[in-house]
C-alpha cells in the first residue's frame, strides 16, 4: 500500500542530503506490544553523521536566501501531506511506541499543528530599527537564522518532538539533523519521506538513525558547523550534551524531565479533578514529560478523590494499541516496566495503601496495570523521581502552603497543575508554583499556540508560539555610520 507498508519488510535506510543511506549495518525496532521486530534501519556512525552536518551546512545559504513565502509554501505542503497520510502515520507510530492508536492519531495532528503554525510565522520573523545615538547613524537589527540546528529527540512523542523543533528552525532558514530515538526511527523516517514529497530541498532535512547515540551525539555537540542543538529527553542526558556543547558555545535548547505535582484543593469541583486527572497521568500510559507524577489533595477532599480516581483507573481498558478500545498501551521497554514496579514496591513497603493495580498486567510483558496508591509520603521514590509510567501516587496535605512547597520542593520545573475554585487561592498558587507551564482546573495544556518549556532541571528555552520561532534566530546589530 503505503511507503511505510514497504518500509517495514526490508532494512529501513537514513537521510544524508537528500539520499537515501543504507550504512553498513542495521539496527531492529521492535514492538513493545509483541517484542517482535518490525524493522531494521541504518545504524549510521561518525563519518555519516559529519556528512548529514555538512550536507545540512551546504544547503544552508541557499534555504535562507529562498524567500519567504516559498519557505512557507513548502511547510505547508508539508504539513498537508503529513495530514493526508495521517492514518498511516499513526499506525506506523502505534507498532513502533505502543500508544493507543486513537493517541497516536491525535499527536499525528498535534505534531502537524506546528508546521501548519510555523510556516505562517516565519511570514512574522521582523527585525527593527532603534532610536539612534547620533544625528549620522543609524541602528538597524537584523534577524537571522541562526545556522545548522541538531534536532535529537526521545521515544515518547516520535513525530510532535521532531516537528516542535524543526517546523520553526527551518521556517527561521535553518537546516535540520534529526538524531531520532532508537526505539522510534520509523516514525522519524516516513515525516522526513513526506518533507522531501513536498518539495524542501535535499540537505535542509536529514535523519541519522543510531542505536548507540553517544558516537552521533559527539558529532552534533562539537561539530563547528552545528549552531545549535535542541533536545528533548532526560535530565542527565541533557547535562552531558550541555557539557559537550561548550566546546564550540553552541545555543541550547534543553526540554528535559519533570516531576509534575498535580494539586486537588478542598474547594475544588472533584469530577472535573478526576477527569483532568486521568488526562494528565494515564496518556501514554503515563509515558509523558508532562505527566502528573504526584498528586496532591488535601484533607477535605481526600478520601471522595481517591475513590472516584480508583473506580476510573480500574476501569480503564489495557491493551496492544492497536486493539478496539484500548486506553493503556505497553510500557517502551522491560526497564520501563521494571523501574514502575520498583516505585509501587518502595511505596507499598513505606507504607503506602494500594487502591489498584500494582503489578505487570496480563496483556504481555511490557503492560503494567494502571495503579492508584493512597497514603503516600515524601519518603517515597515516587516523591522524587520520574516514575514514567502508569501509576497515581496520592500525598495528603493540610494547609495551602504545605501543598506549594511539597509541589516546588524538588530540581525538577517543567508543568504544574492544580484544581480550585476561589479566585484569591487561584492567583496566589498560579503565581507561587515554580514552573514553566501551569494547568488551572486542566489537565491537557499542550498546543502549537502557547510556549512549552521548563525551568530549573527541566531545561531551558521554548518551543511553540512565536517564542518557538525566535529560538532559532540570531540577532545582528547593525550600525550605519557617516550619513
Ligand atoms: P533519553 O535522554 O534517554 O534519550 C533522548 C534522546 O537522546 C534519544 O534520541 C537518545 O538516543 C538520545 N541520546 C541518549 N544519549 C545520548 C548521547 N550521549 N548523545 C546524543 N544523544 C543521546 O530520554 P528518553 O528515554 O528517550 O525520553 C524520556 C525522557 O524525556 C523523560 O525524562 C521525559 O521527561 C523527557 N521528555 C521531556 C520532554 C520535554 O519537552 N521537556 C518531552 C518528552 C520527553
Amino acid at each position: 500500500m503505503s511507503f511505510i507498508e514497504k518500509w517495514l519488510h526490508e532494512a529501513v535506510p537514513a537521510l544524508v542530503g537528500g539520499e537515501w543511506r543504507k550504512g553498513t549495518e542495521t539496527f531492529a525496532v521492535d514492538n513493545p506490544a509483541t517484542g517482535e521486530t518490525i524493522a531494521r534501519v541504518a545504524e549510521l556512525n561518525a563519518e555519516d553523521t559529519r556528512d548529514a552536518v555538512a550536507a545540512a551546512y551546504e544547503a544552508g545559504s541557499a534555504w535562507r536566501a529562498t524567500p519567504v513565502k516559498q519557505r512557507s509554501a513548502l511547510l505547508r505542503r508539508w504539513f498537508e501531506l503529513i495530514t493526508e497520510h495521517a492514518d498511516d502515520l499513526a499506525r506506523l507510530m502505534t507498532l513502533e511506541q505502543g500508544k493507543p492508536l486513537s493517541e497516536a492519531k491525535g499527536e499525528v495532528t498535534y505534531g502537524a499543528s506546528f508546521i501548519e503554525f510555523f510556516a505562517e510565522e516565519a511570514k512574522r520573523m521582523a527585525g527593527e530599527t532603534l532610536p539612534s545615538h547620533g544625528a549620522d547613524k543609524r541602528l538597524l537589527v537584523l534577524r537571522e537564522p541562526v545556522g545548522v540546528v541538531a534536532a535529537i529527540t526521545p521515544w515518547n512523542f516520535p513525530l510532535a518532538m521532531i516537528t516542535r523543533k524543526c517546523a520553526p528552525a527551518l521556517a527561521a532558514g535553518c537546516t535540520v539533523v534529526i538524531k531520532p530515538a532508537e526505539a522510534t526511527p520509523l516514525t522519524a523516517l516516513a515525516a522526513a519521506y513526506l518533507a522531501l514529497e513536498a518539495g524542501l530541498p535535499a540537505g535542509t532535512i536529514n535523519v541519522v538513525t543510531a542505536s548507540k547515540p553517544a558516537e552521533v551525539g559527539e558529532v552534533l555537540t562539537t561539530d563547528p558547523r552545528v549552531r545549535k542543538v535542541s533536545f528533548t529527553g532526560s535530565t542527565p542526558v541533557g547535562k552531558r550534551l550541555l557539557a559537550q556543547c561548550a566546546s564550540t558555545v553552541k545555543k541550547t535548547a534543553m526540554e528535559l524531565g519533570g516531576n509534575a505535582p498535580f494539586i486537588v484543593f478542598d474547594d475544588a469541583d472533584v469530577d472535573a479533578a478526576v477527569d483532568g486527572a486521568i488526562a494528565s497521568k494515564f496518556r501514554n500510559a503515563g509515558q509523558t514529560c508532562v505527566c502528573t507524577n504526584r498528586f496532591l489533595v488535601q484533607d477535605g477532599i481526600y478520601d471522595a478523590f481517591i475513590s472516584k480516581l480508583t473506580e476510573r483507573v480500574k476501569a480503564l481498558k489495557v491493551g496492544d494499541g492497536l486493539a478496539d478500545g484500548s486506553v493503556i498501551g505497553p510500557l517502551i521497554n522491560q526497564a520501563a516496566v521494571d523501574k514502575v514496579q520498583r516505585h509501587v514496591d518502595d511505596a507499598m513497603h513505606n507504607g503506602a495503601r494500594l487502591m489498584c493495580g500494582g503489578e505487570p498486567h496480563a496483556a504481555g510483558e511490557r503492560f503494567f496495570t494502571p495503579t492508584v496508591l493512597a497514603d503516600v509520603t515524601t519518603a517515597m521514590a515516587v516523591a522524587d523521581e520520574e516514575t514514567f509510567g502508569p501509576v497515581a501516587p496520592v500525598f495528603r496535605f493540610t494547609r495551602d502552603e504545605e501543598a506549594i512547597q511539597m509541589a516546588n520542593d524538588t530540581p525538577f520545573g517543567l508543568a504544574a497543575y492544580f484544581y480550585a475554585t476561589d479566585y484569591r487561592r487561584i492567583w496566589r498558587t498560579m503565581e507561587a508554583l515554580e514552573y514553566g507551564m501551569v494547568g488551572v482546573n486542566e489537565g491537557l495544556i499542550s498546543t502549537e499556540l502557547a510556549p512549552f518549556g521548563g525551568v530549573k532541571e527541566s531545561g531551558l528555552g521554548r518551543e511553540g508560539s512565536h517564542h518557538g520561532l525566535d529560538e532559532f534566530t540570531e540577532l545582528k546589530y547593525v550600525c550605519v555610520g557617516g550619513l
